[in-house]
């Protein structure tokens, strides 16, 4: 499942910010709580194998950026797989953000909320297909 997470957004200048801030870093102006979709792509990725004291080593963390632009630096279980521009899911608990490999669902998903179609309109493309594979036999 792809989950929301915690965000803000300026209402000067849209500004979407995770995790949520009081202020827009941009100008002194309150932000507004909001939620965006918990999925993102890798900008870059680093294990540390010395990681600062109270982390267990190694320590997998990831700079994804998110579909509406906001950066945040992810925890993942591990990076094997991953790679620059990879899709990821996230999600926060307790504040801390973590990253996890997109199952083959939640990517099908992603396509096609990325393609702005949804639900009813998703059904009615995969039907007309069928119906034109299915004749065509
Ligand atoms: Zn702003």
């Amino acid at each position: 499942m792809i989950e929301t997470i915690p965000a803000s957004r300026c209402p000067r200048c849209e500004a979407l910010v995770v995790p949520p801030a009081a202020y827009c870093p941009r100008h002194p102006v309150a932000m507004v709580p909001t939620s965006v979709a918990g999925v993102g792509d890798v900008v870059s990725f680093t294990t540390l194998h010395s990681p600062p004291e109270g982390f267990r080593s190694p320590l997998h963390i990831a700079l994804v950026e998110l579909d509406g632009g906001a950066r945040l630096v992810c925890h993942g279980a591990e990076t094997r797989g991953l790679r620059i521009g990879s899709s990821v899911a996230i999600e926060a608990v307790d504040n801390v953000y973590y990253f996890s490999h997109l199952g083959m669902l939640d990517r099908a998903r992603l396509f096609w909320r990325r393609a702005g179609r949804a639900g009813d309109r998703v059904n009615a493309i995969a039907r007309s297909l069928a119906k034109r594979v299915w004749r065509g036999r």
